[in-house]
């Protein structure tokens, strides 16, 4: 995998931090140490994990590629990461992303974008481009991303990768820095079906230092999946006609050929949904809200990049350290955010939009019991060239459009690949109600 990272890296910048190759042999030659004696080896047994940089690990810098966060290293593991080190894993580095995870093209870093190994003159897409990247280019096996909008799935879409965003309070995000708290999951990326569902069976149950999580047995992935991939049940699956309608036709058409492949064997309808056209802006009102008040304690004292305080008002290092550590779309997003939350304003905004959250949930609990599972292009269009949705930023929302349903009412949601049109990669959407995780790993590795 070094050899690879030396070969790949500097044309694709898929990381912020590596950890040295030394320092990972000498990691490596420990767990052997402490695991010489036991009989049978952990699941992730010297397994090379690159990890998104907003997630906190001990002793090693994470940033969320952001200069507020640029000199922060974290004196506590996430819980996703104690796990993975005692299942064996190697954290290899940490991945570039949108800073704060507020993009999807992973040109808002406030480093370097990452580029797409497909064609390095497009982007991975993101957030959680740097863990896709890596990826595809066989820098890393496995890696951790984060999805709140779309996030884990997008990338995987843009790589040809497989994504996997859990149901709400499945994954512990304690130890996560947060961006919208009611939408965030952090979840599995990796180049097949079994190496996600090994990894989720890491990761996931229930943790009492996260409030949101899931108070359930600890299921194991890879048996459920295998068990559905022995008795080959036939589902009943949605294909929903907005979704493909909204397409490109480059993707629709790769998209239609692996429901055609999947209606081969279940059971197929074309469903359709409602209020296609608020979805995007209910999802942008939420996290816009909830990130101005996650984002409120970069304050230069407690959090954030430090600035002299002498003989200084503390309005003014907080406005200094904010003008300076944010960038411009992070900005953007705590000034909207405030907005929609503000008196005379809320209910205009911030409550209808929670109003239309609970009626898609409502609504979607109506679709879940007709169909076991839907699907869509994950993503409306093909991976975009670097610096188009910088210029366009409406359109780089617009496109979220297929992946903020699952944040919005807490469902499972996988990007699995399907094809290629002008050798760029398609990636289709299945979800499922909470907790059909299972279900959705069965489709995935179907299509595999
Ligand atoms: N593109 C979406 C946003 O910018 C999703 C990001 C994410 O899932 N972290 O909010």
């Amino acid at each position: 995998i070094y050899d690879r990272i030396d070969r790949a890296e500097n044309k694709v910048r898929a990381y912020i931090t590596i950890i040295p190759r030394e320092e990972t042999l000498r990691y490596a030659e420990e767990l052997v140490k402490r695991f010489r004696d036991s009989r049978v080896l952990p699941p992730l047994f010297g397994i090379a994990i690159a990890v998104k940089d907003n997630i906190s690990t001990k002793g090693i810098r994470t940033t969320c590629a952001s200069k507020m966060l640029e000199n922060y290293i974290p004196p506590y593991d996430a819980t996703v990461i104690e796990r993975i080190k005692a299942a064996g894993g190697i954290i290899i580095g940490k991945t570039n992303m949108d800073e704060f995870a507020m993009g999807s093209t992973t040109e808002t870093s406030a480093f370097y974008p990452t580029r797409n190994p497909w064609d390095l003159e497009r982007s991975p897409g993101g957030s959680s481009g740097g863990s896709a990247a890596a990826l595809v280019a066989g820098e890393t096996s496995l890696a951790l991303g984060s999805d709140t909008g779309g996030s884990i799935r997008n990338p995987a879409a843009f790589t040809a990768t497989y994504g996997l965003k859990p149901t709400y309070g499945l994954v512990s995000r304690y130890g996560l820095i947060a961006y919208g708290s009611s939408l965030d999951q952090i979840g599995p990326m990796a180049r097949n079906t079994r190496d996600l569902a090994i990894l989720l069976n890491i990761i996931s149950g229930y943790d009492e230092r996260d409030s949101t999580s899931i108070l359930i047995q600890k299921q194991n992935y890879v048996e459920l999946m295998d068990r559905l991939i022995y008795d080959e049940p036939k589902l009943r699956i949605g294909i929903i006609k907005e979704l493909f309608e909204g397409s490109e036709d480059s993707v629709k058409s790769i998209a239609y050929k692996a429901v055609d492949k999947l209606c081969g064997y279940h059971i197929c309808e074309e469903l359709s949904i409602p209020y296609t056209r608020q979805i995007v802006a209910a999802y942008y009102i939420i996290a816009m809200a909830e990130a101005s008040s996650n984002l409120a304690r970069y304050d230069g004292i407690r959090y954030g990049l430090r600035k002299s305080v002498e003989n200084r008002d503390w309005i003014d290092v907080y406005s200094d350290v904010r003008t300076e550590g944010f960038g411009y779309e992070v900005k953007k997003r705590i000034a909207l955010g405030a907005y929609v939350l503000s008196i005379g304003y809320r209910e205009m905004y911030y409550i209808r939009a929670l109003r239309f959250r609970r009626m898609l949930r409502d609504k979607f609990n109506e679709i879940f019991k007709r169909f076991d599972a839907v699907v869509s292009p994950t993503m409306p269009i093909l991976p975009p060239r670097l610096g188009e949705f910088i210029e366009d930023p409406i359109k780089m929302y617009l496109s979220d459009i297929n992946t903020v349903i699952a944040n919005l009412i807490g469902a499972p949601a996988i990007s699995i690949p399907i094809g290629f049109s002008n050798r760029l990669p398609v990636g289709l959407q299945i979800m499922s109600k909470p907790l059909n995780e299972p279900i959705i790993l069965y489709l995935s590795n179907q299509l595999e």
